[in-house]
């Protein structure tokens, strides 16, 4: 599978510092950050600093270092924003997305997962 990643994308604009973000976290090989436009109280998108286009160009090409490091981050970021359901957590739960291409409606062609919640997040989809 070839992917084409395009380096003007927001998101490289973000990593390469031209345009500023919230951040929320940063670490070796993610960043984290609050939506522009969030979809609920909580809305942080989190994005391996890699070239990556989607999901599965991540699960498939990324580092095990690469892979290691952003799930670390998006559990810690449940964890710092107030979100993550486990033991001894106060936090009421969360959803995770990701958009991919045109039928998944992806807007920034740089792979992020969306973490949502600070309230019922309703119908998985749209029927
Ligand atoms: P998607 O449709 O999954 O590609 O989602 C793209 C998300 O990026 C949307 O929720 C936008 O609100 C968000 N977004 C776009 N530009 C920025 C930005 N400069 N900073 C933070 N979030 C952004």
């Amino acid at each position: 599978m070839t992917y084409h990643y395009d380096p003007t994308n927001i998101f490289a604009r973000i990593l390469r510092g031209e345009i500023p973000n919230k951040t929320v976290l940063e670490t070796p090989h993610s960043l984290a950050f609050h939506d522009i436009n969030p979809a609920a109280p909580v809305h942080v998108l989190v994005i391996p600093k890699g070239a990556y286009v989607t999901f599965d160009h991540f699960a498939a090409e990324a580092s095990a270092e690469e892979l290691v490091d952003f799930h670390r981050a998006c559990a810690q970021v449940c964890a710092m924003v107030g979100v993550a359901p486990g033991d001894g957590s106060t936090g009421k739960g969360y959803r995770a997305i990701t958009n991919a291409g045109a039928h998944g409606m992806q807007e920034v062609p740089h792979y992020h997962l969306h973490i949502l919640g600070g309230r019922a997040m309703g119908p998985l989809v749209l029927k």
